[in-house]
């Protein structure tokens, strides 16, 4: 008789493909899937019934700034107890490596406490750290063009980089692709890279093809007021250099740029024609960065999550903190910096337009490392499940798992994972579709969501019975 490690039966097997659902056994054996369908024949060391649930690929969070979180804290709970199996690291410019900067830099370095700590010259050394670290998800790393820049040109960063400059970035990128960099990403919107210009990214993600499925990432230019640009810029970056693109978290804050995703998906539609172009987006109408003047005008509402030299004002609006001290917005961000912020900057008819683009995956950019972090850093996942295919039935059930892994996939280049198939690796996500929901909110952003039943990561249970596990099997992916 065939034997294998876990089986799990009862189950209605959603694939990641975008497939209709169905029910099966599923039965996984060294890592991977051996099996799906009738599997009485199969003789198993553990059997976990999971009648009425829905067995999925483990959710892979695109976007994410979990570099030095995957280190720091590797039991990864707020990854984990979503039914996260793999994040793309490295997102918005920043990247643990290739980083060989030296001393203090400017925003957006400053968002990821922990950064100055661990800064790694390739990614090589970062894998490396990764695997004796043993997080309880994979990481699939992209090479941040901030960390680029900075490694090459110093703190100096407030221009254009040379023609030589760029030559260097151009070879760690290489490097960086060949140790397993999965792309490029870029964050124009901060001061680390807002002096590049487009040709700068021509030229770097020109690298990117020669590599099979190597990707360009970027949080634009601009995600308000030229947010429209902005998106011709990413397109037109795309084009001239070959590489793919995905737009980070994707967005049209503040109110006077409300309803412009309408024409935003549409220059990207008439790009896909000929060119690949893909988008994430997380399910909030707040966003959460640094804390950054440029940024003010987006919206009225702000809340300061933390700030170094005022951390007695962290979880306050900063009109109260303006006011209080009897200054401008303008000049109580100064008094805070360095800080971080949420900004409650969109229209949720945006976000759900954009959630329902049929190249939109659903990543969190979530920040990890801060008391009171923006709430989608537990709860995209699940929010995403409760309360726009349950709730609002904006997507159908299928069709939002294959934003969550299939698509992502095979954007990010993961060959053997994101699809429920004989064969590819057992990561895996156990979860009840009639409970399954987000629990963090803006009050209580690190509350474990529910739902969430079992999840395997390379075939070993990270969580089992809605509790996480000690085991942490996650790897540095390629
Ligand atoms: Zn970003």
């Amino acid at each position: 008789m065939q034997r294998c490690d876990v089986l799990l039966t009862g189950g209605t097997v959603i694939d990641g493909t975008g497939a209709a659902t169905r029910r099966a056994d599923v039965a996984i054996e060294s890592g991977r899937i051996l099996h799906i369908g009738d599997c009485s024949a199969i003789k198993a060391d553990a059997v976990i019934d999971v009648t009425g649930q829905v067995v999925a690929p483990g959710f892979i969070d695109v976007h994410t700034h979990d570099d030095w979180a995957l280190l720091a804290t590797p039991d990864m709970a707020f990854k984990v107890t979503q039914g996260v199996t793999s994040v793309v690291a490295g997102n918005c410019g920043i990247s643990a490596a290739p980083f060989s900067a030296k001393g203090d830099l400017p925003a957006p370095f400053d968002v990821i406490p922990g950064i100055s700590e661990g800064r790694f010259d390739t990614v090589a050394g970062y894998a490396k750290a990764v695997t004796y670290t043993r997080p309880a998800v994979n990481v699939r790393l992209l090479a941040g063009h901030s960390s680029l820049r900075a490694s090459v040109m110093g703190g100096d960063l407030e221009r254009s980089a040379s023609g030589s400059e760029i030559e260097a970035m151009r070879d760690a990128l290489e490097l960086a692709l060949r140790q397993g960099a999965a792309g490029l990403s870029s964050g124009l919107d901060y001061p680390a890279a807002l002096s590049a210009p487009m040709e700068e990214m021509v030229q770097l993600a020109g690298v990117l093809k020669g590599h099979e499925r190597a990707v360009y990432t970027s949080h634009m230019r601009d995600e308000s007021d030229t947010v429209i640009a902005s998106v011709r810029e990413t397109l037109e970056t795309g084009q001239r250099s070959g590489a793919r693109v995905v737009i980070s978290h994707h967005k049209c804050a503040g109110k006077a740029n409300f309803g412009k995703s309408v024409e935003t998906l549409k220059l990207i539609d008439a790009a896909r024609r000929d060119h690949e172009v893909a988008l994430d987006v997380y399910p909030y109408v707040a966003s959460s960065t640094s804390l950054i003047e440029r940024f003010l005008p987006s919206a009225d509402d702000i809340k300061v999550i933390w700030s170094t030299p005022h951390p007695e004002q962290d979880g306050r609006m900063l009109n109260d903190i303006a006011a209080d001290w009897g200054v401008s917005r303008e000049k109580a961000t100064s008094m805070l910096q360095p800080a971080g912020a949420i900004y409650f900057d969109m229209d949720e008819g945006d976000l759900q337009r954009i959630m329902q683009h049929p190249a939109a995956m659903i990543g969190s950019d979530g920040l990890p490392g801060v008391d009171k972090p923006h709430p989608r850093l537990w709860g995209t996942f699940p929010r995403v499940l409760g309360r726009y295919v349950r709730e609002l039935k904006l997507l159908e059930l299928t069709q939002a798992i294959h934003k969550m892994t299939g698509l992502s996939a095979a954007q990010f280049g993961l060959n053997d994972r994101g699809v429920v198939r004989e064969g590819y690796v057992a990561d895996l996500v156990v979860f009840d579709p009639e409970q399954v929901a987000d629990l963090a909110d803006f009050d209580h952003p690190t509350r474990p969501s529910r739902g969430i039943n079992h999840v395997m990561v390379n075939g070993a249970l990270a969580l089992t019975d809605g509790q996480q596990t000690t085991t942490r099997a996650g790897a540095f992916l390629t």
